[in-house]
């Protein structure tokens, strides 16, 4: 119940996280308490967690994002029923104000993401808004729940830049990093028919990528971005695609990707920056004027975009399992260390009961 709760705290910034028992208050009205499954690690609760980057939420905050759960207690007006299994998305949108109402929910200003803004799932339960929340309906039961946690982020923020880049069947797609969201934007532009190269200093997760989506990998360590340039202009134009229907996605959150993924821009082609760095490049922004090109950011995913999320996933044109593995949760000071090593080639799923 949600008065037992063993939640992992960061107490101070680049401080371990501290196992303690919490309290939760029960939900308010539009409130659910959530029974975590399984919660993933990303690299942004690494940049939490070691002080790079400073969460919304004072200190002490319960960090993770990456929710699968079932509902147990809700609040005043909630229409969930307790035992309905749910994904909780990484970016919860408030659902009234005019960027919700414009179908641009997971840019609006009073969104609440868990393990930032409000506590999150490195915990046995955690207390959310109900409204965001996606029911996980009709599964056949031996289907392993645990792994739906990656589709609150990695799986869905992937899936919606696919959507702001308005990818089409023969589009050239070109990915910058394939690791967790790099790897799924792949297999996405792949079920979309798009043909897809990737980039990547890390030959394990290229040859991933080979096997689930990508059809060429370039490995770009110790090459520059006029090189790879080259070769990768040269692959779309092998293909016959002209550049206004080429897509860029940055996600390796480098500063070497993203002036990699910048450099690749041509004419009428599309940039989506997808990875997150707190360091600063330097870009010559008058190539956008002269190609006529065209750049956007994406955060996130909006809650109504995860039905189509789970259809491609239920029809086996994103998979899931060989991109992650499992761990308990009290090995998370260790994980953590192991990220930031680079030690991990999958996405960890972390059980709160073990
Ligand atoms: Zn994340
Ligand atoms: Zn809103």
């Amino acid at each position: 119940m949600s008065d037992e709760t063993l939640a992992y705290v960061l107490e101070a910034p680049a401080a371990p996280l501290v196992a303690r028992e919490v309290v939760i208050p029960p939900p308010g009205p539009g409130e659910v308490i959530v029974e975590v499954i399984a919660c993933g690690l990303c690299h942004t609760d690494l940049g939490f967690a070691d002080g790079s980057v400073r969460p919304t939420k004072p200190l002490p905050l319960v960090l993770g994002h990456e929710v699968v759960g079932t509902v147990t207690v809700v609040g005043e007006g909630v229409s969930l029923a307790p035992g309905t299994r749910v994904i909780v998305p990484a970016v919860l949108p408030c659902g009234k104000c005019a960027f919700c109402r414009a179908g641009r929910g997971n840019a609006c200003p009073d969104q609440k993401m868990p393990g930032n803004d409000i506590d999150g799932g490195f915990a046995t339960h955690m207390r959310v808004p109900a409204h965001p929340l996606v029911p996980l309906e009709d599964l056949p039961a031996s289907v392993d729940l645990r792994l739906f946690s990656v589709v609150a982020d990695a799986v869905s923020t992937a899936f919606q830049a696919v959507r702001r880049a308005e990818l089409a069947a023969g589009d050239v797609v070109f990915v910058i990093g394939a690791g967790g969201v790099g790897g799924f934007v792949a297999q996405i532009a792949r079920a979309r028919g798009a043909r897809v190269a990737v980039c990547d200093v890390n030959a394990e997760r290229l040859a991933q990528a080979l096997r689930f989506g990508a059809s060429h990998a370039c490995d770009v360590r110790e090459r520059t971005p006029q090189d790879v340039r080259k070769e990768l202009h040269a692959l779309a134009r092998g293909w016959d695609v002209p550049s206004l229907r080429w897509r860029i996605f940055e996600c390796s959150g480098t500063p070497a990707g993203q002036t990699l993924a910048y450099g690749l821009l041509a004419r009428a082609a599309t940039l989506l920056q997808v990875g997150y760095t707190p360091k600063t490049v330097e870009l010559r922004l008058s190539n956008l004027m002269a190609f006529d090109a065209t750049m956007h950011g994406t955060w996130g995913c909006p809650p109504e975009a995860y039905p189509e999320v789970l259809r491609l996933i239920a029809a086996g044109q994103v998979v899931l399992e060989p991109f992650v593995e499992h761990a308990p949760m009290s090995a998370l000071n260790e994980l953590l260390d192991a990220l930031a090593h680079h030690r991990l080639e999958r996405r960890m799923i972390l059980d709160p009961r073990r």
